[in-house]
């Protein structure tokens, strides 16, 4: 076993396990997997001595794991004075131990391998954010992103050094994989008041439909019509004159109409549906021009 193989046991792990959203939560991992998971102040008298002392034997200050005569695992962590961020990735790392069959983890009294924390910290920052994902986010990235991951500071700063090391590791298949299951939760957004959901790869100030500042990350907005675009952001046919060929420029060849969904004011590349330039509020080339209904008026029809 290795940093790899730990890395790509985490990613395989998180698409068989079916989560699309983030962020990820360690302990219902653990516990769809039947793992106990229980913190240290929930050993009372003589259990919270023999702990103690198995803790200060094992160097346990954060967590760690035991499995019982039955075969099935616990999971003990230390939840005084440890952030949400902290306690999630102890226990990540300790889904890691049990899911990569480590056994220093698992002799009680048994010393720790660097070895293996290392492999179980690999697995839980790609388990928490997968190095994939990252790329995904619009640079440079922000300690707010930490945030999408409810990592620590510390986490996150480990996380982004070791991005680029980590996706070679992923490997180009499974890295495709994790961004395609996971960027509507990524870069998905939901207008609060138009309920539009869009999708923003780049910062997104305001909503593409109404305008509004009100927008929040989500994976499960309205999806509002608009004109049919290519890859390059450009109207399969004009909407004024519905010529389809050479439609190579910003406006059509035959009519002049605007083709390509632009902002006028900051050139941003909106899709076919958006009214408003999301990076600048705008109205964007097509609702200008009167292509695209008011949102008011959508359905209504
Ligand atoms: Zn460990
Ligand atoms: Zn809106
Ligand atoms: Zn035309
Ligand atoms: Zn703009």
């Amino acid at each position: 076993m290795n940093n790899a193989a730990a890395i790509r046991a985490a990613g395989e792990l998180l698409l068989s396990c079916g989560v699309a959203e983030l962020p990820i939560d360690a302990r219902k991992l653990l516990v769809s997997r039947g793992v106990k998971v229980m913190p240290y102040g929930k050993a009372k008298g003589e259990k919270k001595a023999a702990l103690e002392k198995l803790i200060a034997i094992i160097g346990a200050r954060d967590g760690f794991t035991i499995m019982d005569k039955s075969g099935r695992y616990t999971v003990m962590y230390s939840e005084s004075g440890e952030c949400a961020e902290r306690i999630g990735f102890t226990l990540a790392h300790e889904l890691a131990h049990i899911a990569l069959n480590h056994e220093g983890a698992l002799s009680a009294a048994g010393e720790r391998l660097s070895r293996e924390e290392n492999e179980a910290d690999a697995f839980a920052r790609e388990l928490l954010a997968p190095a994939a994902l990252l790329l995904l986010l619009p640079k440079p990235l922000t300690d707010n992103d930490r945030l999408i991951f409810r990592l620590s500071n510390a986490a996150w700063k480990v996380r982004q050094q070791k991005a680029a090391e980590d996706r070679l590791l992923e490997g180009a298949e499974l890295s495709a994989r994790l961004a395609e299951r996971f960027s509507p939760a990524l870069l998905g957004r939901v207008c609060s008041y138009c309920g539009a959901g869009f999708s923003a790869a780049s910062a997104a100030r305001f909503c593409p439909i109404c305008g509004s500042e009100e927008i929040s990350r989500g994976a499960h907005g309205i999806r509002y019509s608009g004109i049919e675009t290519d890859e390059n952001g450009r109207a399969k046919r004009c909407p004024v004159c519905g010529c389809e060929d050479e439609l190579t420029d910003d406006s059509c060849p035959l009519c002049g109409a605007p083709i390509r969904n632009r902002c006028p004011v900051c050139s941003f590349q909106a899709d076919g549906s958006a009214r408003y330039c999301q990076a600048c509020g705008s109205p964007t080339a097509f609702y200008a021009a009167g292509f695209l209904s008011d949102w008011h008026e959508y359905g209504q029809k």
